[in-house]
């Protein structure tokens, strides 16, 4: 059977691969089909489309846009549209940079604790794009605070931590309304994560079209769950793996095979034609 990844993080986010590496990944795992889903950015398409063209995979482009319902963050995955869509990417450039300043407030936040710690060395770990907390982890990391990254949320990045600084994110309604605009298909990311079932109608009427059902972090009873709703809803559903590279303490590209028959269905919700071959 043929599969895919559809969930992918590389160096333009949080990953530690870049978009050549997470390529010549899966094609030594013998996918047939990726998706690069950074958080919030679109930068890393052009690079990841080239090495699969040259590689012969097949890649998709795609985006996980952080957003919120009520006071719940929501990760909205989008796939196959247009990645030069104008709104799109505008909005993008604004919740990166409103993520480079958090990253400012955090490390205050880190140097009232004590810790020496500065931006510049945030920027080291190799973020240059959609910057979050894992590239701080890192940091941490390599001055030595902590041993680990996972340890960095422990102590100090959890969402209780003493470090933590909110995010600006867009509603669920914009998210899914700028994938849609662009011409692709807005997917509910790890829903058993999210914790947010009771508001996955209201995202259906804002125009979500799938539902990620088999995720790393989805035991069988959550797949069977969300493929149900899935199928009760007239959803899309996907699947993948969210590597991010070491970021966390190991590579789960190859841990989720998703069925590219699947993905196939999921792609003929999309409103426009498919673009060139070799993508953007
Ligand atoms: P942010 O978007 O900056 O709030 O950071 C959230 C990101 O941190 C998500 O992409 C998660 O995948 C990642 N993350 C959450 N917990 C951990 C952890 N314990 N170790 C490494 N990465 C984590
Ligand atoms: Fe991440
Ligand atoms: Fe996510
Ligand atoms: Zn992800």
């Amino acid at each position: 059977m043929e599969s895919c990844d559809l969930h992918l993080h590389s160096v333009f986010s949080d990953g530690t691969h870049t978009p050549e590496e997470i390529v010549a990944l899966g094609r030594s795992k013998n996918f047939s089909l990726l998706a690069l889903t950074d958080h919030d950015t679109v930068d890393g398409l052009p690079r990841f489309h080239e090495a699969a063209r040259k590689a012969g995979l097949r890649s998709l482009s795609g985006i996980e846009i952080t957003a919120q319902i009520g006071n719940r963050e929501v990760h909205v995955l989008g796939y196959d549209f247009d990645p030069r869509n104008d709104n799109l990417c505008r909005e993008m450039v604004l919740q990166r940079k409103n993520r480079k300043d958090r990253i400012g407030r955090m490390v205050s936040r880190l140097q009232n604790l004590g810790i020496r710690i500065t931006v510049e060395d945030v920027l080291a770990t190799g973020g240059t794009g959609s910057l979050g907390r894992p590239h701080v982890g890192m940091a941490l990391v390599a001055l030595k605070v902590v041993n680990t990254v996972d340890e960095a949320f422990a102590k100090y990045l959890g969402n209780d931590g003493p470090a933590y600084v909110d995010k600006p994110r867009l509603t669920t309604a914009r998210a899914i309304g700028l994938i849609n605009d662009a011409g692709g298909v807005a997917v509910l990311a790890h829903p058993a994560l999210a914790r947010v079932d009771s508001s996955i109608g209201n995202m259906v009427r804002e125009g979500l079209g799938g539902i990620e059902v088999v995720h790393v972090s989805h035991d069988e009873s959550a797949v069977r769950k969300y493929r149900r709703m899935a199928a009760e809803l007239g959803l899309s559903q996907t699947g993948g793996s969210d590597c991010h590279g070491m970021t966390k303490g190991h590579v789960l590209l190859g841990h989720v095979r998703f069925p590219l028959e699947e993905c196939e269905r999921m792609l003929r919700r999309r409103r426009t034609p498919v673009p060139p071959a070799g993508g953007v």
